[in-house]
Formats: structure tokens, C-alpha cells, sequence
């Protein structure tokens, strides 16, 4: 007989072939009712996202919206150093002038609710 925790060991296994990590977050009361909203909210008069699938679908749609903006950026040079914009991933030598585009132009690439 298959006990619970050599279930779960098996499914850790199964998870780990198939190359899928599982991930816990930690909410606040506010952050939960946020997200339980927009389960409900975005699938209207429908049957609401379960929270894993709604957690994904942000992820992919954020991951779109991303390699978009990168896509746009990389039209671009920084007006200092000359790099293809966003510049470098460990940071522009002239960061700080207020000509280099790292110095403000990274806030283009953030999260916007923060
Ligand atoms: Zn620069």
C-alpha cells in the first residue's frame, strides 16, 4: 500500500522529470482578496480562474508584455555610452550621468504597481 508521503515523494519526482518547480507564497489579507478579485473578475459571469492558472497566465501575459518592451528598447542606443539599450545587464559604467539611459530610463522596465 501507498502511503502520503511516499505519494507526495512520488509526485516530487514526477514534477522533477518533467522539469516543474512548485512555489509557495506568502499573502497578506489584502494581497489574497487581490488576487481572489481578479480570479473572479477577469472571467466575468464566468467560472472564476483557480488561482494557480490565473498566477500563470499573469506571469505569461507579464513575459509577453516584457520581451516586447526589450524588443523596443533594443531599436535604441544609451545617449552616453552608446550601448543597445537596455545597456548592460550589470550595470553601464556611466550610470548616474544624467545622460546614460540606465540612470532613470530602467524605470521603464519596472513594475509599475510597486
Ligand atoms: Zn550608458
Amino acid at each position: 500500500m501507498i502511503n502520503a508521503a511516499e505519494r507526495k515523494r512520488m509526485q516530487r519526482q514526477r514534477d522533477k522529470e518533467a522539469g516543474i518547480t512548485t512555489i509557495t507564497l506568502r499573502l497578506d489579507s489584502q494581497e489574497m482578496a487581490m488576487l481572489l478579485e481578479g480570479c473572479a473578475e477577469r472571467r466575468i459571469a464566468r467560472q472564476p480562474y483557480d488561482v494557480t492558472e490565473y498566477l500563470i497566465g499573469l506571469i505569461r501575459q507579464d513575459n509577453k508584455l516584457l520581451c516586447k518592451q526589450l524588443a523596443d528598447l533594443r531599436k535604441s542606443s544609451c545617449g552616453k555610452c552608446g550601448d543597445t539599450l537596455p545597456g548592460d545587464p550589470r550595470g553601464c559604467c556611466m550610470q548616474g550621468d544624467s545622460a546614460c539611459w540606465q540612470t532613470s530610463g530602467y524605470k521603464r522596465l519596472m513594475l509599475s504597481t510597486l
